[in-house]
Order: C-alpha cells, then sequence, then structure tokens
C-alpha cells in the first residue's frame, strides 16, 4: 500500500502530498467522516511518508521503516484507542513515558488516535501540551466518524480533512484488498455503522455473525420461543458482543431482502456463498409476512438508540414477526376447515 493505491480518496492524498512536498505538514491534523473510507489507512501512509527512507512524498512501501510502520512495530508510530468507553488521561501519560526521550535524527514521531471523539477532557488537555512542546518532530492524527463530538479546544487545533463517503463499489474493493473474502465483503460493503469498523473483526466472527443471523431468521420463521430462547441464552448471556446488535439487525435485514429477491428473481446476489439457505428459507416464507418482517426490522432499526433495552427490542421484533404467522395460521385453519 503506498498512497498511489488509495484511489478512493484522491483530494485527501492530493492534499497530503502537497503538504509533504513543501514540507507544510500540520502539528495535528483530524481525520473525519464515515466509516469505512480509508481514514485509518492514510494516517499510515502520512506516517510511512514522513519516515521513509527513500521517498518523502510517496512511501516505498518496501524500506525496513515502511515494514515496520505496515506491520505496527515502529517504536516511534503510535496508536491510541479508547481503552473501555475513553481515551483516558494514563493512555496519554503512558505516550509521554514512551517519549520522554528524542527520537532518532530524521523521524517523525507519528501519534494515531482512533474514535477521537472519546478522548477526556484531561487527556485532551495532556495531549495537547504535549503536542505543542515535543522533543522531537511529530504529528498527531485524531480518527474520527463524530467529528462535532470532539472537545472544539481539540479541533481548532487540528487540520481538519474530509473524507468523503464512498460507494459500494469501491468499499467492496477496500474490504477485499483487506484481505476480506468475496462473498463478505459483497455483504458487508453494503452495511453503514458509524461506530463499528468490520476490519476490526476477524474473519470467522464476521461469518459466525451471518451464519447465527441466518439460523435465527429460521427460528424466527418456524419457532419464535426457540427464536426468543437465542436472544437470551445465546445472544446476551455469551456470544455476541451488545455493540453489535446494531450490525445484526442490518445483517438480518439484507437476508430477509435478498429472500425476497430470490422468491422475485431465483436469484442470490449477496448471500452468494449461502445460495442454498437463501433459496431453502425463500421457498418457506410467505410474500406478505416477509414483506411485513422487513418492515417490522425496519421500525426495530430506528428505535434502537442507547435509551433502550436492545434484548426487549429484538424480543419484541421476533413477536410482532410471529403474531403476523399466526394471524395467517389461524385464517388458513378456519379457511380449510369451511
Ligand atoms: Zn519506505
Amino acid at each position: 500500500m503506498s498512497f498511489q493505491q488509495i484511489r478512493y480518496q484522491p483530494e485527501v492524498v492530493r492534499f497530503l502530498q502537497r503538504g509533504l512536498q513543501t514540507k507544510q505538514i500540520a502539528h495535528a491534523y483530524c481525520f473525519y467522516g464515515p466509516a469505512d473510507t480509508g481514514k485509518r489507512k492514510v494516517a499510515l501512509e502520512l506516517a510511512k511518508a514522513l519516515n521513509c527512507e527513500r521517498s518523502r512524498v510517496d512511501p516505498c512501501d518496501q524500506c525496513p521503516t515502511c515494514r515496520q510502520i505496515q506491520h505496527g512495530n515502529h517504536p516511534d508510530i503510535v496508536t491510541l484507542q479508547p481503552d473501555g468507553a475513553f481515551i483516558k488521561i494514563d493512555q496519554v501519560r503512558a505516550l509521554q513515558e514512551r517519549f520522554q526521550y528524542s527520537a532518532a535524527a530524521d523521524v517523525t514521531r507519528v501519534v494515531i488516535m482512533e474514535q477521537a471523539e472519546k478522548m477526556r477532557v484531561e487527556a485532551a488537555n495532556s495531549l495537547l501540551k504535549f503536542l505543542e512542546e515535543p522533543l522531537s518532530p511529530m504529528v498527531a492524527v485524531l480518527i474520527t466518524e463524530k467529528v462535532q463530538a470532539i472537545l472544539p479546544t481539540i479541533i481548532s487545533r487540528c487540520q481538519k480533512i474530509r473524507f468523503k463517503e464512498v460507494s459500494h463499489k469501491v468499499r467492496m474493493e477496500i474490504l477485499e484488498k483487506e484481505g476480506m473474502p468475496d462473498y463478505l465483503a459483497i455483504i458487508f460493503s453494503q452495511i453503514h455503522l458509524d461506530n463499528i469498523n468490520f476490519l476490526s473483526y476477524s474473519l470467522q466472527e464476521l461469518e459466525d455473525l451471518c451464519l447465527r443471523m441466518m439460523q435465527w431468521c429460521k427460528q424466527i420463521l418456524e419457532d419464535g420461543s426457540i427464536a426468543l430462547l437465542t436472544i437470551q441464552e445465546d445472544w446476551f448471556k455469551q456470544a455476541i458482543n451488545q455493540e453489535l446488535v446494531p450490525l445484526i439487525l442490518e445483517i438480518l435485514l439484507l437476508w430477509l431482502r435478498e429472500l425476497l429477491h430470490y422468491q422475485l428473481t431465483q436469484q442470490s446476489t449477496l448471500f452468494i456463498k449461502w445460495f442454498e439457505e437463501c433459496r431453502d428459507q425463500a421457498s418457506k416464507w410467505e410474500r406478505k409476512r416477509l414483506l411485513r418482517a422487513i418492515e417490522i426490522v425496519l421500525q426495530v432499526r430506528g428505535e434502537l438508540s442507547k435509551f433502550v433495552q436492545p434484548q426487549a427490542v429484538l424480543e419484541r421484533m421476533v413477536l410482532e414477526i410471529q403474531s403476523h404467522r399466526e394471524v395467517r395460521g389461524r385464517r388458513a385453519k378456519f379457511t380449510k376447515i369451511n
């Protein structure tokens, strides 16, 4: 990976390369914009460009320094992530301690701060002070999807760079380049969730999530009480991280739409690896109920916020989809008797 390969954010790359060429690099940048738009990747390329042994405009990707940065083991390039809910002052102190001596000549230290909106005030103040009096040249890159949530005192000292939304096709290419197989990339490139970076989960975790969701959907269709039990026992007691509930709903929605699409065209376009499962489930859903289920999931998705218990929301969703079936079931029975 070099700047040349980041084709999806041409303006950002041009802007940074101009800065590198003219040696006008800010002390702090704030890369902001939607998830999966390449912010972290560009930050790493910038770190490489500032330190590459061959080119200080477009990193070579081959020299030992570029490789160390790429693999996350360069001593002067540090990434901070929230420790729990926040980026805490202790993390900034640890950074200060790590950088308490000057770096080797010709090294520009880079601190990449992910989810920078989660920085607490005291951590932010400490970091800014540190940035203003560095022992060696240092650049901070704050990364965020919620730029409005970053403290004004911080944002005013950063050069803001906006990362634009990327099309599905390009998003898919990005995920594939990161090593996601096409059958997962085609699904996850459809999902836009601000606070979830798919690339932070292993491929196995993402595939498991799709499989669980398909299994769950089958349970909703066949036996609501088991679907409810899955929510209670399987998801909320152990396996599933609650932060993933919005993602589960997005996958469920895509799956239900895929079933509808299959009913209409006999083709599977997103869940290509699970074509047979799609065909099987599509044949079992009655069309009206499927449409109603999609409607219910859309409604529930809108209601899902931190003020509502996600477990209760999912349970109600299953019951609503179920009640639709029971009404139909009773009608069917009545017709048959007559
Ligand atoms: Zn290099």
